[in-house]
């Protein structure tokens, strides 16, 4: 099973992969992680991507789409079902996420889109840049991220609607409930 974990920055993607690893044994792919990995690092990718990070860019669908692609066929990924976090983030990443995974057998089941309204992601991101010292939570990079997932991922909801895949949640709820509501969802497919 492939699951799409989708919505804003600071929608919780990250929280609630957390309890479906838990709770289904997922493998989680989470590009901002890994990208961030890299940064920590130093190592090419990483010197490529803080560039775009910093500014609350995305980095290029072509570079995104060639670690998605290596990644699939890695030994700890194979087989597995995964949690796409962060991923596919522009109709061009979705496109071709669809033509790895058909390459491969599989297909995206299910989107679980978390839905927030903007208010309060910008005060929940503050609060994260304070507890996680994340150098894009800062109110100018918030701003742009808003911005760019408005303009470049937020149609990947239609694009995902047209296939019957994409599932609304109401992401203000509790955390627990959120995580029920996601159960109930991959329970039922
Ligand atoms: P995240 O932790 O998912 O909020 O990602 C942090 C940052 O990493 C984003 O603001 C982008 O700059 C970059 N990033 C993460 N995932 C992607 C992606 N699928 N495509 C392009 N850039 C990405």
């Amino acid at each position: 099973m492939n699951l799409v974990i989708f919505g804003a920055p600071g929608c919780g993607k990250g929280t609630q992969s957390e309890r479906l690893i838990d709770r289904f044994g997922f493998y989680h792919i989470s590009t901002g992680e890994l990208l961030r990995d890299h940064i920590a690092r130093q190592t090419e990718l990483g010197i490529i991507a803080e560039k775009y990070i910093s500014q609350g860019h995305l980095i290029p669908d072509e570079l995104m789409l060639s670690i998605i692609d290596v990644l699939l066929d890695s030994p700890e990924v194979k087989d597995k079902n995964i949690i796409f976090d962060g991923f596919p983030r522009t109709v061009k990443q979705a496109e071709e996420l669809e033509k790895l995974l058909v390459k491969r057998g599989g297909n995206v089941d299910a989107v679980i889109g978390l839905e927030v309204p903007d208010g309060e992601l910008v005060e929940r991101l503050i609060k994260r840049g304070k507890d996680s010292g994340r150098a894009d939570d800062n109110l100018d990079t918030i701003k742009e991220r808003l911005e760019v997932y408005h303009n470049q991922t937020q149609p990947l909801r239609d694009f995902y609607n047209e296939r019957g895949s994409y599932k609304a949640i109401n992401g203000s709820q509790s955390i627990d409930k959120i995580a029920d509501d996601i159960a109930a969802i991959i329970s039922a497919l």
